[in-house]
């Protein structure tokens, strides 16, 4: 992480605002490894500098973890020259952490998804080792049927030739548009709108319902976000 104004790494720290801690520093509260600093925008290094408040160690939190509803029509990613991104969503006390992505969504893909900037966290879930289950409700044009469930449960042949893992299909309504839960251990690209071209259907609205142990927050609208609990950032390691 780069380095950042003192001032801004206080506030973010939960210590006032910047006008009150313009004050606490100019009387004198602060020290920067060991010495006085009397400069707001001095600029410290958030990770390796020892910033003391009235003589307390400033403990920097490292990580943040983030559950944001992803609305359609917002990229994956932290920029793009052309399209809106999920970072932009951030308010910058969250934003200032330089959180990413866990994995993509489609730009037309709503729901669940991670942010964070513990790289080791996002590694593990990402492993395709680790088969970590991704489940989304889908709405499907045409009849899902029973022979589609089977055909997902052996696993479907792809359009590049890639045979998906077994996967579980929940048919919550079959008719000329259908509704489903899916739920896969791989994250290939396009995979549930592939998987389902894969038997002659079109997926017209997805949205990730859940993620490892984690289910999307139904308070969250979608664009709106929070961070995750200590309980729910270990159950995810
Ligand atoms: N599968 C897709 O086709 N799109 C997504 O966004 C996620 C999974």
């Amino acid at each position: 992480r780069k380095r950042q104004r003192l001032d801004k790494i206080l506030s973010n720290m939960g210590y006032g605002t910047r006008k009150e801690i313009k004050k606490l520093i100019k009387a004198g509260y602060v020290t920067v490894n060991g010495e006085w600093a009397d400069d707001p925008g001095m600029h410290v290094d958030p990770d390796n500098d020892v910033i003391e408040v009235d003589g307390e160690r400033v403990i920097y939190r490292r990580y943040i973890y983030l559950m944001m509803n992803k609305p359609q029509g917002v990229l994956s990613a932290t920029e793009d020259r052309e399209s809106a991104v999920v970072v932009d969503l951030l308010h910058p006390e969250h934003a200032f952490f330089e959180p990413f992505p866990v994995g993509r969504l489609d730009k037309d893909t709503e729901g669940l998804l991670l942010l964070t900037n513990d790289g080791k966290l996002a590694h593990r879930l990402l492993s395709p080792k680790k088969h970590v289950p991704k489940t989304y409700y889908a709405e499907v044009e045409g009849a899902v049927t029973d022979a589609d469930v089977k055909a997902f449960a052996r696993g479907v042949t792809l359009d590049d030739g890639y045979r998906t893992l077994p996967a579980e299909l929940k048919v919550l309504q079959s008719g000329p548009k259908s509704e489903v839960e899916l739920t896969i251990y791989e994250g290939k690209y396009h995979q549930v709108k592939r998987m389902f071209q894969a038997v002659g259907k079109r997926v017209t609205y997805l949205k990730r319902i859940a993620m490892g142990p984690l289910p999307l927050d139904p308070s969250l609208d979608p664009g709106e976000y929070r961070e995750l609990t200590e309980e729910e950032v270990a159950a995810l390691k």
